[in-house]
C-alpha cells in the first residue's frame, strides 16, 4: 500500500498539517487540510507531482473535525464527489446540521466570565470559517474496514484530544496514522467538549486520553504517521514520556487548588497566566481536562452549583471530621 504525506500549510499556530493519500484503489485522503486558498494550491501541486487531480479522489477519511483536518472535505466532495468519512461522534460537526458555536454551558459552569466568554465564541466563529459543512458525510465507528486493492485501514476509536478521535491502523505492517492523537513533539490538547453520549455533561477527555494511549500501546504500532510533524518509530518510549508528563501536569494542577476551592477558569489563569482568546479556551479546555481527571481519581471534590467548584480532598475529610 502506496501511503504518501502530503505537508498543507495552515492559518493556525500548530503550522502546516500532514495528511494522507493512498495510492491506490479506491483513491483516498486521509484528512484534507483547511479551507484557504494556500492550503487548496499545495494540495493539488502536491497531487500534480503524483500524478493526481483532485477530481480522482474517491474517499476522504477524517480523523477528527478540526477545521485543518477536515476544512477542505466540501469543497473536494463537490469537485470529485468522493465519499465523506468521520467517526459517528462527529458527525454533527460536520454535516449540513453542524453547531458551529462554543458550548456556553459548559463555559459558564467553568467559571468564565462573560465578557472572556464572548470574546472566545467570537474567535470560534472566525476558525470555524476554515471549514464547509459537507453535504453527504457518513459515519464510521469504532473497528470500521476501509478496504483497498492491496488491503484494509482499521479505524482504531482513540478518543481524548476530541470524542470522536481515530487512529487508522494497516494491520499488516502495523504502520498507524494518527490525526492529532499522537503528534511527535506536542501533547494534544484535550479540547473541552460536551458528551456525545450525554451533551449535558463534559466529555471526560483526559481520561479517555490516557485509555486511547494504553489502547494503541496494546496494538504495538510500529511507526506512526502524525498530523504535525515528524513520524514516531519509539511508541513504547513516546508512551512512558506521555504519560509521565500528563501526570507530572496532574499533580501540579492538583496542588494549585486552594482549600476554599476554585473553577476551571481561575486555575486557567494560573496554569496559562499570559494567553488570551482562542488560547485561553485551549487553557480552560486543560484545566478542566485535569481537574475532571483529579475528580476520577479521588484527588480532588467537585461541587456543582451552576458553577463548578473544585477543591482539595483533604479539605473535604477535614470538615467532615470537625
Ligand atoms: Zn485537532
Amino acid at each position: 500500500m502506496r501511503i504518501e504525506k502530503l505537508i498543507i500549510p495552515t492559518p493556525f499556530p500548530v503550522g502546516p498539517i500532514n495528511i494522507y493519500l493512498i495510492l491506490e484503489d479506491p483513491l483516498t485522503l486521509v484528512d484534507t487540510g483547511p479551507k484557504t486558498e494556500e492550503a487548496l494550491s499545495a494540495l493539488r501541486l502536491q497531487l500534480r507531482d503524483l500524478g493526481i487531480i483532485a477530481s480522482d479522489l474517491k474517499r476522504i477519511i477524517l480523523t477528527h473535525t478540526h477545521e485543518d483536518h477536515c476544512g477542505l472535505a466540501g469543497t473536494l466532495q463537490r469537485e470529485s464527489g468522493a465519499r465523506v468519512y468521520v467517526h459517528e461522534w462527529e458527525y454533527r460537526n460536520i454535516s449540513m446540521h453542524r453547531e458551529t458555536r462554543v458550548n456556553r454551558d459548559l463555559m459558564v459552569r467553568a467559571g468564565v466570565p462573560p465578557e472572556q466568554l464572548e470574546e472566545m465564541a467570537g474567535r470560534y466563529e472566525l476558525i470555524h470559517r476554515f471549514a464547509d459543512a459537507v453535504e453527504d458525510v457518513e459515519a464510521y465507528r469504532d473497528e470500521a474496514e476501509f478496504v483497498f486493492e492491496s488491503g484494509a485501514l482499521r479505524a482504531v476509536h482513540t478518543p481524548g484530544h476530541t470524542p470522536g478521535s481515530c487512529c487508522l491502523l494497516r494491520e499488516s505492517n502495523r504502520l498507524m496514522l494518527t490525526g492529532d492523537t499522537i503528534l511527535k513533539s506536542i501533547t494534544p490538547n484535550p479540547i473541552l467538549n460536551p458528551d456525545p453520549l450525554d451533551p449535558r455533561r463534559r466529555f471526560p477527555s483526559l481520561g479517555e486520553y490516557l485509555v486511547s494511549l494504553a489502547r494503541i500501546r496494546d496494538l504495538h504500532p510500529t511507526i506512526l504517521k502524525t498530523a504535525h510533524g515528524n513520524d514516531v518509530t519509539d511508541y513504547e518510549e513516546h508512551f512512558h514520556r506521555l504519560v509521565k508528563h500528563i501526570d507530572d501536569r496532574l499533580t501540579r494542577v492538583i496542588r494549585m487548588v486552594p482549600p476554599e476551592g476554585a473553577t476551571g477558569w481561575e486555575i486557567s489563569m494560573q496554569l496559562f497566566p499570559n494567553v488570551r482568546s482562542i488560547n485561553r479556551f485551549l487553557a480552560v479546555s486543560e484545566s478542566i481536562a485535569n481537574l475532571d481527571l483529579a475528580v476520577a481519581e479521588g484527588k480532588l471534590y467537585l461541587e456543582s452549583n451552576g458553577r463548578d467548584v473544585y477543591r482539595p480532598r483533604h479539605g473535604v475529610l477535614h470538615s467532615f471530621s470537625r
